[in-house]
């Protein structure tokens, strides 16, 4: 079968691979569907990821068709349509014994620290797959994963239909943050340097963009007298100047969501945190939310294709690739069809 592989950075390929077989009771075999491509793939590609040994098989986010299932399972039959939890955990450490697995202290990602699903076939534990009716098309199964990310960050900021949402960042995370806050009926200001991005978050349903470069989320607080200030703010860049940003616009008992992975430090100013009482929370991949969007998805509260800009065949991955790296603004969530 063949399965993308990078084998080392600034390398990728089609490559021909040995078929996985099902080894323990409780796994089933996926013909893959379709795959969305991340910044962690990216990050994989450029060699930028302190987590990857090379060769590796990107994709964490991935969806397919069950070809076989293992004497254990139950739940899942051939034929299922389902969407894949890539996060492979210990069960035993304090994370996961709390039911926060997605935290666990030896956590993996397949497509990251072991290989992934951009591959013809893949053998996953039943458990890691979620059904999806299907009528949903692939490209739409392919993306529940990223949108477990937003579902992730609005539930650790306890979002609600009241809440002005101000969201750092207008790519395929700030934008599957905006449709999954829209569809709780929260307002959503959404801050990029783009235009391009700014102007797809505005067709998509953003109430308000900010360009970061021209302006401030403290200027617009200014020309929009409506809006008091910011109930919950995500920043989905991680920039230092950001949450350094966010907090005097914070309106009391708000929450700020961070999900960035830079290392750099930031100044916070205590008061500003204390004497509104803010939560700041960090949030990381998703912890039981592959059912809540799979629902979302299928009650059509959002529609996953509004983030597609290109789709390509698996086959076209070097081309799928350049696309992004050579139209950073023009291109959002590229999808691959197996
Ligand atoms: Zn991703
Ligand atoms: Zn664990």
């Amino acid at each position: 079968m063949k399965a993308i592989r990078i084998p080392e950075p600034y390398k990728i390929e089609v490559a021909e691979v040995e078929m996985e077989k099902i080894q323990k009771d409780d796994e089933v075999l996926i013909k893959v569907k379709a795959g969305g491509i991340c910044g962690s793939d990216m990050h994989g590609y450029h060699g930028t990821s302190p987590f990857i040994k090379y060769p590796v098989i990107p994709g964490h986010e991935f969806a397919g068709e069950v070809v076989e299932v293992g004497p254990a399972v139950k739940d899942i039959a051939v034929g299922d349509h389902v969407s894949v939890d890539p996060i492979v955990t210990c069960g035993e450490c304090y994370a996961c014994k709390s039911g926060r697995y997605n935290v666990c202290s030896t956590l993996e990602v397949r497509g990251v620290h072991r290989d992934g699903g951009f591959r013809e076939y893949v053998v996953i534990p039943a458990s890691s797959c979620h059904k999806i009716n299907k009528d949903i098309p692939w490209e739409v199964a392919c993306l529940v994963e990223p949108f477990t990310i937003a579902s992730q960050s609005l539930s650790r900021g306890s979002v609600s239909k009241d809440d002005i949402v101000y969201v750092a960042g207008a790519g395929p995370i700030g934008l599957t943050i905006l449709l999954t806050a829209k569809s709780y009926g929260a307002t959503v200001i959404i801050a990029d340097i783009a235009d391009e991005k700014l102007f797809r978050a505005k067709n998509i349903g953003a109430d308000y963009v900010i360009n970061s470069k021209t302006s401030s989320l403290e200027a617009f607080l200014e020309e929009h007298e409506n809006i008091e200030g910011i109930t919950l703010a995500i920043d989905a860049v991680g920039h230092p100047s950001i949450i350094e940003g966010i907090l005097p616009n914070m309106m009391p008992t708000g929450r700020v969501v961070l999900l960035g992975f830079l290392k750099e430090a930031s100044s916070l100013i205590q008061m500003e945190v204390t004497k509104r009482e803010l939560d700041i929370k960090g949030s990381r991949l998703s912890c039981n939310k592959f059912p809540v969007v799979v629902d979302f998805i299928e009650k059509e509260m959002f529609d996953p294709r509004k983030i597609i800009s290109h789709k390509f065949s698996f086959l076209e991955v070097e081309e799928a690739i350049r696309t992004l790296e050579e139209k950073p603004n023009e291109t959002c969530k590229v999808v691959l069809e197996f």
